[in-house]
């Protein structure tokens, strides 16, 4: 089973001493209630790296008033369970007093990709994920820290602090990991009811037709459009949905070849988002916007179906 050390000090010495026996250190973190996504990334570090760290830690500063910070599920000994035949050698698993310590008044601000879509919907979201990330980094010096693609503007948001602040550390971008269905895995999936998880597939379906619409020249407005409707159809609350730049998720050039899109929305008490990267499409590709009912297939891209799309980190680091 892997160590679970509780104390930032300990921590970052027994990483530090594993460095300085020339050992390389892979870093994942995460909130807990562990699932096949977070596996994928441990089986990632643990492929480049000679141990792995691996922080469950639901941190409050990125949670707004409103949100489900009670009740987010925490459930350690079943997650050090799942990490248990994955080789990883430590779970950080600190107090929130260990990374807050009473009168704290220091928070990293973030901008650039942090400010739209997620940033929108979430004030702070961004700012208390950076501050916790830096934070954790400080105490677990990894040599690489993974993350997924599932939550793409967070994997941004930690690529532009890294770069900004200069932090030593690779940041590795993996692909999201689905259901049978194309359902991202998620924590907030438990929250799912029986009568509401057919319907959270509405997301996924919305982003493989996206994927269908810009291969076939569709321009943003419309592939916004029908995504909207997808899940509407479906009785989603929908938040956004996006076609954007998948680097500085800006609206996207009238002639911009790659993209990113990403949806948000609520089945009943349960938020939920997913993305999907859209590919280079061919300058000659109509943009004639033609009407999403009209695509061909509604919406099976034939790779699409239920493995990871694919991560591609849009710039610093790598992917899996
Ligand atoms: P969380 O515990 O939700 O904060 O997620 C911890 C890390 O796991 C983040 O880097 C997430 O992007 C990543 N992650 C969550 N769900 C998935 C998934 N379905 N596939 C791949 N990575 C994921």
């Amino acid at each position: 089973m892997p160590q679970i050390v509780h104390d930032p000090d300990r921590m970052r010495a027994l990483v530090v001493e594993a460095q300085a026996a020339g050992r390389r250190v892979g870093f994942v973190p995460t909130m807990g209630a562990l699932h096949a996504g977070h596996a994928s990334l441990v089986a990632r570090a643990a492929g480049a790296c000679d141990d792995v760290a691996v922080s469950i830690f639901v941190n409050p500063t990125q949670f707004g008033p409103q949100e489900d910070f009670s009740r987010y599920p925490r459930t350690l000994s079943a997650d050090a369970a799942l990490l248990a035949p994955h080789g990883v050698r430590w779970i950080y698993a600190p107090e929130v007093s260990a990374v807050y310590p009473p009168g704290d008044a220091t928070r990293i601000v973030v901008g650039g990709p942090a400010v739209r879509l997620e940033g929108e919907r979430r004030p702070g979201h961004f700012d208390g994920v950076a501050t916790v990330v830096c934070k954790l980094f400080l105490t677990v010096p990894a040599d690489a820290a993974y993350f997924g693609a599932k939550d793409w503007q967070q994997t941004l948001v930690v690529k532009r602090m890294v770069r900004d602040l200069g932090l030593p550390i690779e940041i590795v971008v993996c692909p999201t990991v689905r259901e049978a269905d194309g359902l991202a895995m998620s924590s907030r999936n438990a929250y799912l009811s029986a009568a509401e998880r057919p319907r959270a597939v509405a997301l996924s379906e919305s982003l493989r037709q996206a994927e269908q619409l810009w291969a076939a020249g569709a321009n943003a407005a419309a592939i916004e459009r029908m995504m909207r409707e997808t899940m509407e159809a479906r009785g989603i609350v929908v938040d956004y949905a996006a076609v954007a730049d998948s680097e500085s998720l800006e609206p996207l050039a009238a002639d911009a070849a790659e993209a990113v899109a990403l949806v948000a929305g609520r089945l009943g008490s349960t938020r939920l988002i997913d993305n999907r990267e859209l590919r280079a499409r061919s300058p000659s590709a109509d943009r004639s916007t033609p009407d999403p009912g009209e695509t061909p297939d509604s919406g099976h891209a034939p790779n699409s179906g239920h493995a990871p799309n694919s991560g591609h980190a849009p710039n610093q680091g790598q992917t899996c």
